[in-house]
Order: C-alpha cells, then structure tokens, then sequence
C-alpha cells in the first residue's frame, strides 16, 4: 500500500479511537440510551451497568477501587476539580483571609495546571512553581525543597506533554504522604501507556483523559483516594449530586463505556507497545542527528516516554520549519497566542533560548504508526532542515566556523 500523507505524529494532542472503543460505544447511544440516575427501569439500569463496566477498568487500570473514580469531562476539568476542590477543602484560612494555604506546582504544567493554581493565588494562596533544571525532570528534592509548614497541596505532572520527560512521581508522593499533604498528578499523557499504581506510587488525586489513549474525547477521569488518607474535595459544579456529588450532571454513558474500553485494551496492550514505540522513537533520533549536525533533542535523555520527541534544529527559522514538513502532522515549539507566536513556555523555563524554541518540532508516535512512515518522517525533517539550511547565510557562518555569538551585527 502507498504510503498516506500526511503522517499523523501528534499522538500527544490526540490519539485516534480505537474501533474496538468505537464498536462498544455505539449501542449506548441508541438501545442503551438512558440515564443512570433513573433507578425504577431497565432503561436506567442497562445504562448503569455500563458506567459500572467503565468505572471498574479505569480503576483497575491505576490500581484504585471503583469508588475512587470520578467521570469528568476530560483531563482539564479533573485538574480543576482537584487542584480547586482541594485547596478549598483543605485551606488554612476562609475566603477573604491572608494565609488560605500554601500550594507547590512547577512551571512547565499544562496551562490546565497553571491557570487553576493562578486563579487560587489571586484568591489569596500562596504558589510556588518550582523552576526545572535543563533535563526537564522535577526531582522529589526540588518538591521537598519547595516545601513549608502550611503546604496543603502538590500537583506536579507525570510526564510532560511537550518533553516527554518522566517526573519523580512515586518519591514526590512519599515526601508528601510523610508530611500529610495533599498529592495530585495530571497523569494525562502517562495513563494508558505505562504502568500506574495508586498505592505504590504514593498518589491522592490523578486525572486523565480518555482522548489520549485511544478512547473518545469530552471524557476523563479523576482518582480521588478514599483510605490512608480519605481526600475530601469541594465540589466546584453542583446539581443533581451524581458522582457521590464531585461531579453533578448526567453521566456521559457512552464515553464513560468507551473510556473503559480503552482502559481495559491498555491493560493488555500498553507494554507491548511502549517497547515498541521506544525503538520507532530511538530510530527517528538516531537519524536525525547522524544526518543533521547543530540538532538537541530536548528534555532528560532516558526518563521520558517512549513515544514523545522534542527536537531542536539550529540555524532554521521556525515557521519555515512546519512548512518544510507540511507532510508530517507535528507541533511545534511555539504556540499561536493571541495572534502572536510565543516560543513555548516549557522549551524556555528548561532554558532553550527563544530562537531554538521556535525551531523546534514535537513527533508524538502512537499505535499504529509504522515503521514505513517513522522513515518517511525521519528522511522529510533531514531534507526540510537541510533546504533551509542552504539558504540561511548564518548556517555558512557556523560552517565556516564563526562563532556566532561574538559576531557584533550592525543595528540600522
Ligand atoms: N494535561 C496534560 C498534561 C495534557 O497533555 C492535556 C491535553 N493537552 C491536558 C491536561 C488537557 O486535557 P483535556 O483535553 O482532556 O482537557
């Protein structure tokens, strides 16, 4: 078969549904179709049983009991409710008071980490955002060090989104379980794809989302732990009090089976091809630099997942970059914010300068990929870094061996 283009290698943005999830969705939009809160009909009931299949196989998939799941509508809402729900359940202080508590996150979270901690510090908490080290991998010292008498929360993530890189989870969850605070970890890029653990790895709250492993989109799920300590939440939605009243509204049964689905296929599956997709990953790595000189791969060489690379190209003009390989569906290390493209936050808080950041493309690998289309990527960046590079006149600088940083340009 010819190969399709474009190459799907955005697999940390989205994945696509598997049809297996597909297939056992579909009768819970027609035959299935009713509402779990109706009690006295088996319309009701057929629709419970399958929100109970979901529960159990995200549950078993993190190691939790089925009463420790809450249905979200995906990975930024889950965020929300624990970071929110927590600090103000947990909070030293009422509203309106100085010293509500004290909250540590790091400044490479998702924006659904950061935007909720910056909401409760304008109400009156205090936050420290750990700054990362180069390599990307936030340490239990750097939790403990962050740390006060009046720390209520942690929320550090599993894996970066845009790096890959794998943080301390099981230590950072010790520390915390030691001095009593609350831990939560948006494991939304970890779920699904390594193994996870609740007990062992020392966790109070984790969120995830089932778009990112192979389920339907607008679902996700929060742990929220109930013994050794039983994590108390304020709800931040109220309503018809389902959830055990974390989450009113009705359950999203369809996505909530589909999501179960993809946890049960995790289950059996996610070893077999991380260890699969690790090789895919090394192979596009290799190429690259042996191809292509004056290239980072960006983030700790070794903790990061298995299907996530972020490159660095020197001497190439980001938008020129996306452009080059237009064939290849990839992100980029700059993001559109209000009509200006910003290098991303996380390539400059680990100290990639603003100009690398923007010549910089994040290939996310996912089930399917082959290896026919991991060559096709690997050669269509070396060509479009190399076409760029024959046009750039501070590439034959470098060449030519100035070193760039001491040239004194002329400002007109
Ligand atoms: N956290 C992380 C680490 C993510 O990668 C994402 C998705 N980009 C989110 C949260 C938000 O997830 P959702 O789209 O399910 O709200």
């Amino acid at each position: 078969m010819p190969l399709q283009l474009p190459i799907y290698m955005d697999h940390a943005a989205t994945t696509p549904c598997d049809p297996r999830v597909v297939e056992a969705m579909l009768p819970y939009f027609t035959e299935k179709f009713g509402n779990s809160g109706s009690r006295n009909h088996s319309f009701g009931w057929a629709a419970e049983e399958g929100a109970d299949y979901g529960r159990e196989m995200a549950a078993r998939l993190i190691g939790a009991t089925e009463k420790e799941i809450i249905f979200t509508s995906g990975a930024t809402e889950g965020n929300n409710l624990a970071i929110k729900g927590s600090a103000y359940m947990y909070q030293k202080a009422p509203a309106g008071a100085a010293k509500r508590g004290h909250i540590v996150s790091c400044l490479i979270e998702h924006k659904a980490v950061l935007d909720p901690c910056k909401r409760l510090q304008k109400e009156g908490f205090d936050v420290t955002f750990i700054e990362p080290p180069a390599d990307g991998v936030v340490t239990a010292e750097m939790v403990k060090n962050a740390l006060r008498d009046d720390t209520i929360l942690v929320t550090i993530m599993w894996a970066n989104n845009e790096l890959g890189t794998i943080n301390e989870v099981r230590q950072i969850g010790s520390l915390c379980k030691e001095r009593g605070i609350i831990f939560h970890t948006d494991a939304t890029q970890w779920a699904g794809k390594m193994p996870t653990d609740v007990e062992a790895d020392n966790i109070d709250l984790l969120t995830w989302s089932a778009h990112k492993m192979y389920g339907p989109k607008g679902v996700g799920a929060l742990y929220v732990r109930r013994h050794r300590p039983r994590v108390r939440l304020q709800a931040l939605q109220e309503g018809g009090g389902q959830e055990r009243g974390f989450r009113s509204g009705t359950l999203n049964i369809s996505g909530i089976v589909g999501m179960g689905k993809a946890c049960e296929i995790a289950m059996a599956e996610m070893e077999h091809d991380a260890i699969r997709l690790a090789k895919l990953k090394a192979k596009i790595e290799a190429g690259v630099l042996a191809q292509l000189d004056s290239c980072v791969v960006n983030g700790h060489k070794d903790k990061r997942l298995p299907h996530i690379t972020n490159i660095s190209f020197g001497f190439v003009e980001g938008e020129g970059l996306m452009m080059a390989v237009k064939d290849i569906a990839c992100s980029s290390g700059s993001a559109c914010t209000s009509a200006s493209l910003e290098p991303s936050y996380v390539l400059k808080s680990i100290g990639v300068g603003d100009e690398l950041a923007h010549s910089s493309l994040r290939l996310s690998l996912g089930k399917w990929t082959t290896d026919e289309q991991v060559e096709h990527t690997t050669s269509a960046v070396v060509q479009g870094v190399k076409k760029l590079r024959a046009m750039s006149p501070l590439y034959d600088m470098h060449k030519e061996g100035i070193d760039l940083s001491k040239v004194q340009w002329a400002h007109h």
